[in-house]
């Protein structure tokens, strides 16, 4: 589903990825996890060409990002992308927020786009709040809707960047809940978390970083089960939250 294939990225003169491979398989439930400044934001955004690489390819469903004949924006809206920070427009209503992408990159139709809109914000639990804006609703609930936003584009796989470190600690379940919610039903999740919870329970493979390099990579029964077979700086991670 998507191959990360020896990847290298400069920022300037600062080598930020380091030769990174990884294969993500379709259901999978990856969690990236590593210090601060290793490369997560970076390593995930360039799975949508969000930033660009030096070295290496991703190829994601059979699409290689570093092909030139390759359509980035159609690719792009094929992966669901959600942030720390909320970004749902201010300016727009719940609703339209759900809509226009839909509309503006897929060309569906109003009715369309609306009825599927409304099917994500149900599954979210905020049908009640489609009409207000995203500055009446909670943390939770707008990164709930952000979510509910990425779902209407039909994503082949989602992408979550630390989507609950900017919560409340009040609101991070529910976002986790709907995030557990889509694992179990099979969506592919590439997630950069501290919730290492929910990494336990929902994941099935760990990515490691540290210094720009993928370290471990491994399934979460072995990572978190077996810490004494980790590389020096994973069994040092794991030391300080388990
Ligand atoms: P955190 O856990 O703090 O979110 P991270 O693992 O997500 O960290 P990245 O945000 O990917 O780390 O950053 C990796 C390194 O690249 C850091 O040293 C950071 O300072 C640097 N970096 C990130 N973005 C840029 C940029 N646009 N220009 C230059 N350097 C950058
Ligand atoms: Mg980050």
């Amino acid at each position: 589903m998507i191959d990360i294939k020896n990847i290298s990225k400069w920022y300037g003169s600062f080598q930020v990825l380091t030769d990174c491979t990884t294969t993500i398989n379709k259901g999978d439930v990856v969690v990236v996890c590593g210090p601060s400044g290793s490369g997560k934001s970076t390593l995930i955004k360039t799975v949508n060409a969000l930033e660009p690489i030096q070295q290496g390819d991703i190829v994601v469903d059979g699409t290689s990002i570093t092909d030139k004949k390759t359509n980035l924006p159609k690719l792009r809206s094929r992966v669901g992308m959600v942030f720390q920070h909320f970004e749902l427009f201010p300016h727009l209503s719940i609703t339209d927020n759900l809509t226009l992408a839909q509309i503006k990159v897929l060309g569906r139709s109003k009715d369309e786009s609306l009825k599927r809109g409304m099917k994500m914000l149900d599954r979210v639990g905020l049908s009640a709040h489609k009409d207000k804006f995203p500055g009446q609703l909670s943390g939770g609930q707008q990164q709930r809707v952000a979510i509910a936003r990425a779902l209407s584009m039909d994503p082949i796989v989602m992408l979550f960047d630390e989507p609950t470190s900017a919560l409340d600690p009040e609101m991070v379940g529910e976002v986790l809940d709907v995030m557990v919610g889509l694992a179990h039903e099979g969506m592919t999740m590439m997630c950069v978390t501290h919730e290492m919870g929910f990494a336990k329970r929902v994941s099935n493979k760990v990515i490691f970083m540290d210094a720009g390099k993928i370290v471990e990579d491994c399934s979460s029964a072995d990572f978190f089960g077996k810490p004494e077979a980790r590389s020096p700086r994973a069994k040092e991670f794991l030391s300080k939250i388990l």
